[in-house]
């Protein structure tokens, strides 16, 4: 089933839940609907409402701590949208633009998307020493970004019990 994707009041992106989990918020009084699919609604007993893709809190959560997103592989594909910062074609590779065997850290700002034929081309070397200068800079993730991105970073744990809660009250 497609998950809701949950606004705080300040319409920042917090998390996504069930949609079941998103309708009963909705009839908590707990959460409003933003956005919802066209033409779609959940009935069952007393319920009808539009089948909701996003809610937004009626009550700001504050979120006390906020990891940035965990550096994997995946992630630095997604977040290139799968383009190679060398030439803009389809990456299915991670590039290290300082390379491992240079100290090149396993992190958001030190990699890259690549495609295949790059990512061989440049081998241990810099962008530099390559002569294949990166299209764009790469970026750590915001929270928002990451969760956008779906990358998962475990910040449902830093959320009340009663907003990732999966089973119905
Ligand atoms: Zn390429």
């Amino acid at each position: 089933m497609r998950d809701t994707l949950v606004l705080n009041a300040s319409f920042e992106p917090l998390s996504t839940v069930t949609l079941n989990r998103a309708v009963v918020l909705v009839l908590q009084d707990k959460a409003v609907v933003e956005q919802s699919h066209p033409a779609l609604r959940v009935r069952a007993a007393a319920v009808d409402l539009p089948v909701p893709r996003v809610i937004r809190l009626c009550r700001y959560v504050r979120v006390p701590f906020r990891r940035q997103a965990p550096w994997s592989r995946r992630g630095v594909l997604v977040r290139d949208q799968h383009r190679c910062a060398y030439c803009g074609r389809r990456a299915t590779t991670v590039d290290h633009v300082v390379p491992k065997s240079h100290g090149g850290a396993d992190s958001w700002l030190n990699t890259v998307a690549s495609c295949a034929d790059d990512n061989h081309r440049k081998a241990d070397r810099t962008p530099e020493q390559a002569g294949m200068p990166l299209l764009h800079e790469p970026f750590v993730p915001s929270p928002a970004e990451a969760m956008l991105l779906g990358l998962r970073s475990g910040e449902r744990d830093a959320l009340p019990d009663w907003l990732s809660a999966q089973s119905a009250a």
